[in-house]
């Protein structure tokens, strides 16, 4: 079996990546948010020149399979007139930046982001996955989410946090964005070349950096609260999109970093190819693009583990060791290598398996006979 590939880059737009199928165009919406005309513009575009779908990242952006290499300008062109694509690619390979949903008009997190948006070339040099979460909402909603460098409140005020530091330092509004690059030199400076996220630098932060403990995090919202629409596996087919927005009065949608889409403006309790059910097995269910859509599968996952999500609580299925659905430990793991299927019990999919060489066939009867 060969090594799975770790990039250690994301796509974009201007720079996107090879996949199985073509290209992976990823869009970053500003602020996390698209006008009701910008969604019908993407998913135009993206049953256009993509695979009829859109994928939610754990970075709250969209990506685009699919895509071939002589349709990237006309997409690229789309995009821009839609307002969805940055200056330039150094910008958008700077511009990750999560983002607490429930931002209102000109409040603190908005501001933070508009003034983090323009200092994005002021910061040095990052490691290309080094990102942002600006979470100055009420309470933190980001802590599980992957970010570097951390806005968030404490008792003391707004706080600027490492991330794996328990705690950060207190900077006003005008101090935030000057702290930032103070800190992202620091962090660059003192680094090894081994560690390319702050997680694993973190050992090193002085003390001035640790002074304030943000507010606890508020529980994350539901599916079907707050025009919350969970997408299974992270993907929403288009026409499910373009029906949910011709069936309601939304204005505009935010992305959010788990699975899911928050409708801003009235909408239906429920929707085709959306999950508003809290219960859903789906939701607990990670699966990634599997074979033949990425070239490091060599298995079917998604038909697999829709399959088998109500037989098995927490379940990860993984087209290859990668993991690249999931990177926590799941209950059960199901691992593709060499067209046949591993299992890993209470781990990750590189870990070692407890079952190996099997079918779907087996698989089926194995976890269905069970329950
Ligand atoms: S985990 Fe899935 S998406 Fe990631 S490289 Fe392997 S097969 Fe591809």
């Amino acid at each position: 079996m060969s090594e799975p590939i770790v990039r250690g880059w994301c796509p974009g737009a201007l720079r996107p990546m090879a996949s199985g199928d073509g290209l992976v165009v990823r869009v970053r919406p500003r602020f996390a948010r698209l006008t009701a005309a910008q969604v019908l513009g993407l998913c135009a575009l993206a049953d256009r020149y993509g695979d009829g779908g859109l994928e939610l990242t754990n970075r709250a952006n969209l990506q685009i399979y699919g895509v071939a290499e002589a349709d990237h300008a006309a997409l690229i062109e789309g995009l821009a007139g839609l307002g969805l694509l940055d200056a330039d690619a150094a910008v958008e390979g700077r511009r990750n930046v999560l983002i607490s949903p429930f931002w209102q008009e000109d409040d603190l997190t908005v501001r933070l982001v508009a003034a983090l948006y323009d200092a994005l070339l002021d910061l040095p040099k990052l490691p290309p996955k080094v990102g942002f979460a600006v979470d100055t909402g009420e309470a933190p909603m980001l802590a599980r989410d992957p970010a570097d460098f951390r806005f968030e409140r404490s008792d003391a005020g707004l706080i600027l946090r490492a991330d794996g530091a328990a705690k950060g330092r207190v900077v006003s509004e005008a101090q935030a964005i000057p702290a930032l690059i103070e800190l992202a030199q620091l962090f660059n400076d003192t680094r090894t070349p081994e560690q390319r996220r702050v997680r694993d630098w973190v050992a090193e932060l002085p003390d001035d950096w640790q002074r304030a403990t943000p507010l606890p995090s508020s529980p994350r919202i539901q599916p079907g609260e707050q025009g919350a629409f969970a997408a299974p596996f992270g993907r929403i087919e288009v026409a499910d999109l373009v029906s949910l927005l011709t069936h309601s009065d939304a204005q505009a949608i935010r992305v959010t970093p788990w699975r899911m889409l928050l409708v801003e403006g009235n909408c239906p309790d429920a929707h085709p190819g959306l999950v508003t059910d809290p219960a859903d097995p789906l939701l607990t269910t990670s699966a990634c693009r599997g074979a033949p859509a990425c070239p490091q599968g060599t298995v079917e996952t998604r038909q697999l583990a829709r399959a088998l999500a109500p037989h098995v609580p927490d379940l990860h299925v993984s087209g290859c060791a990668k993991g690249c659905a999931r990177v926590t430990s799941a209950a059960v793991t199901i691992v593709g290598r060499d067209g046949l299927y591993d299992v890993v019990q209470q781990g990750c999919a590189w870990d070692a398996p407890s079952l190996s060489g099997l079918t779907a066939a087996d698989l089926s009867a194995h976890f269905k006979g069970r329950t």
